[in-house]
């Protein structure tokens, strides 16, 4: 991939619990066999790498740090959890996790060590041309933070939207699944190829310049249905 276009580059920073597999309650996800995917989210991930996204995913896994899983439980987890989205065509281009415990490290959202870590890996990550789609208090202060786009994902209405309210923190879009934050904010027109036609001369508020046609406008994406 030549600079140019890597410049170019929306990254979709996805948190792994709640987003792309389902949460255990009160318990971690200690092997693949307690990993179950939730809906859509082939799909959404298929068509986020179709319109030019890099995927990367920002995890807390803090059972580590208590004992209830090793590095290599998860290293296996993870593989096997890349093979099933490489064969549906939504493969992540990385995974952070921390396995720390609390306030013990710099990387365990909210704090943002794993995106500065991951910015560090793909230097033309630039944070307000990326999205943070997390369930989680802590993934939207951590976008907070990054000053990038931020996306709930509620899937059983769980209603942390008081609690946000309170830290002062509003996520830029909320949605049920990680497919309808996709459909309806993360790209313009998924399947119909609208967005691929599109070539706004907009630039986005960093005042990056245009992007490539075949990704959607940060300027379009930020104004399709914000939340009120
Ligand atoms: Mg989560
Ligand atoms: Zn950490």
């Amino acid at each position: 991939m030549s600079q140019w276009q890597s410049e170019k580059m929306l990254t979709a920073f996805l948190d792994r619990d709640g987003v792309i597999n389902r949460k255990r309650p009160s318990d971690y996800v200690k092997s693949w066999q307690e990993f179950e995917f939730l809906p859509g989210v082939f799909d959404a991930l298929r068509t986020l790498k179709q319109h030019g996204f890099r995927l990367i995913v920002v995890t807390n896994q803090r059972g580590i740090s208590l004992g209830r899983f090793s590095e290599n439980d998860l290293a296996v987890i993870h593989e096997r959890m890349q093979a099933e989205l490489r064969k549906a065509g939504g493969e992540l281009d990385a995974i952070y996790y921390c396995p720390h415990g609390y306030d013990s490290c710099d990387c365990r959202k909210p704090g943002i060590g794993l995106f500065l870590r991951a910015q560090r890996d793909f230097p033309d990550i630039r944070f307000s041309n990326s999205f943070l789609v997390g369930d989680s208090v802590e993934d939207m202060e951590a976008g907070e933070r990054l000053r990038c786009r931020k996306v709930l994902i509620e899937v059983d209405g769980a209603g942390i939207a008081s609690l946000l309210a309170r830290k002062n923190v509003r996520p830029d879009f909320s949605a049920p699944s990680l497919l309808e934050a996709v459909t309806n904010y993360l790209i313009p027109s998924p399947g119909s190829g609208a967005g691929e036609a599109k070539t706004a001369k907009e630039t986005d508020e960093a005042g990056e310049p245009d992007e490539a046609p075949t990704r959607p406008m940060m300027s379009e994406i930020h104004n399709k249905k914000p939340l009120p």
